[in-house]
């Protein structure tokens, strides 16, 4: 056996332990030690000795409470103690920044917007660091104690070989800047994670989540993991054929998925259509998809036909996912979740006929929570760290 390794799987253990025992605590505090040992499966002296360690670090604190069917004195429960840690959650989406600032109960406490000049070419280093720096300035009589930074960046137009050689510097550059840990995610990956913590999947170990707007994306959680968490890989499913001759795509290929669901094709099949359409209530009105999905919900034919194609494509899209992750939960965060009485029996449809029955009987599909996901993603990725215990043995280390 190689002596090096010891420790190391003895340290693991402790880490695993102890986000275990701190997610069992956020689900269910307050909770007694001996409910803690039955739930996380470990012997009572080890749960003593883990909450002990999370009270002297102030991270778990004891409250009192009365038991269902008790008359007697209250029990004391543990309960987490998140108000003296805090956060930084940023989204850059759209040459915009927003950034808040958030307890490890992830409540928003100061949630700011700057623009971001930034032709994703340039390194983000420099100004990003001027305006964390600013906003700690700003409000220095606010902060507590600081765990982390987490980042969510958008995706896909992004992925020239230059701005993924940016990406892994920025997290070490702004540690080294600010001495905290930095968690950096793919924005659609980190609203997924975001949805099976606090929204539309809670709980659920087997998740795939649809994004379809001005691109098209997906996250999948896969045996309660987010499938490639480390590392630059999407699952880039915007960029998978459903039409051999069809449109240009912006990544050199034809008839990729985005090609014909995505904002912006949707609208420009949209218009090519409307002349032989003289009919349709959308010949009165500026086109958007808000106005498709209005259209489409007042019974208008072109509307519906378009918004069924759509549900006929996503399906389709989503049954070879389905067959291959077996999913209990599938989300769809767009803005034609404002059609889902059409969208969701088209996409039901087409999913029911391409994927395998075993597969797709127990299956949820249903919008996403958010509807859209602000910093709620980077708040996820640190929740997530705290639960894995990673974030979590740093702060109890001190
Ligand atoms: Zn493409």
């Amino acid at each position: 056996m190689n002596s090096d390794s010891q420790p190391g799987h003895v340290d693991q253990i402790k880490q695993t332990n102890a986000g275990v025992v701190y997610r069992l605590i956020d689900h269910y505090g307050p909770v007694s030690r001996i409910e803690l040992a039955r739930l996380a499966q470990l012997a009572p002296a080890s749960i003593t000795k883990i909450i002990r360690e999370m009270v002297d670090a102030h991270l778990v604190k004891e409250a009192q409470y009365a038991e269902p069917g008790s008359r007697g004195r209250p029990a004391t429960g543990l309960v987490l103690d998140t108000a003296g840690w805090h956060f930084l959650a940023l989204r850059l989406h759209q040459n915009t920044v927003t950034i808040t600032l958030r307890d490890l109960s992830t409540q928003t406490l100061v949630e700011e917007q700057h623009g971001l000049p930034h032709d994703g070419q340039q390194p983000l280093l420099a100004p990003l660091t001027e305006l964390i720096e600013a906003f700690f300035t700003r409000h220095q009589q606010r902060l507590e104690r600081l765990t982390a930074i987490a980042i969510t960046l958008p995706g896909l137009s992004d992925n020239t070989p230059e701005s993924a050689a940016h990406e892994l510097p920025l997290a070490q550059a702004l540690t080294q800047h600010t001495g905290l840990p930095v968690f950096i995610q793919q924005e659609v990956s980190a609203w997924t994670l975001a949805e099976s913590l606090f929204g539309a999947a809670f709980g659920a170990t087997e998740v795939i989540q649809l994004v379809v707007d001005d691109t098209v994306g997906a996250g999948i959680i896969c045996d309660g993991q987010l499938l490639h968490k480390k590392g630059r890989a999407r699952v880039e499913i915007g960029h998978i054929q459903v039409e051999a001759q069809g449109a240009l795509c912006s990544c050199g290929n034809r008839g990729c998925l985005e090609t014909v669901v995505s904002r912006a094709s949707l609208l420009r099949l949209l218009s090519q259509r409307l002349p032989f359409h003289p009919e349709s209530l959308l010949n009165t009105e500026t086109l958007s998809i808000e106005a498709l999905c209005n259209a489409a919900l007042q019974g208008d034919g072109l509307a519906t036909e378009l918004i069924t194609q759509t549900g006929e494509h996503l399906g389709r899209m989503l049954a070879t996912l389905v067959n291959i992750f077996h999913p209990q939960h599938i989300l769809l965060g767009s803005p034609l979740n404002a059609a889902a009485t059409l969208l969701y029996p088209a996409i039901g449809q087409a999913l029911r006929q391409h994927a395998l029955p075993a597969y797709h009987q127990q299956l949820q599909l249903s919008p996403t929570a958010f509807p859209e996901p602000g910093t709620l993603g980077a708040a996820a990725l640190i929740k997530d760290a705290m639960y894995n215990g990673s974030l979590l043995v740093r702060l109890l280390q001190g």
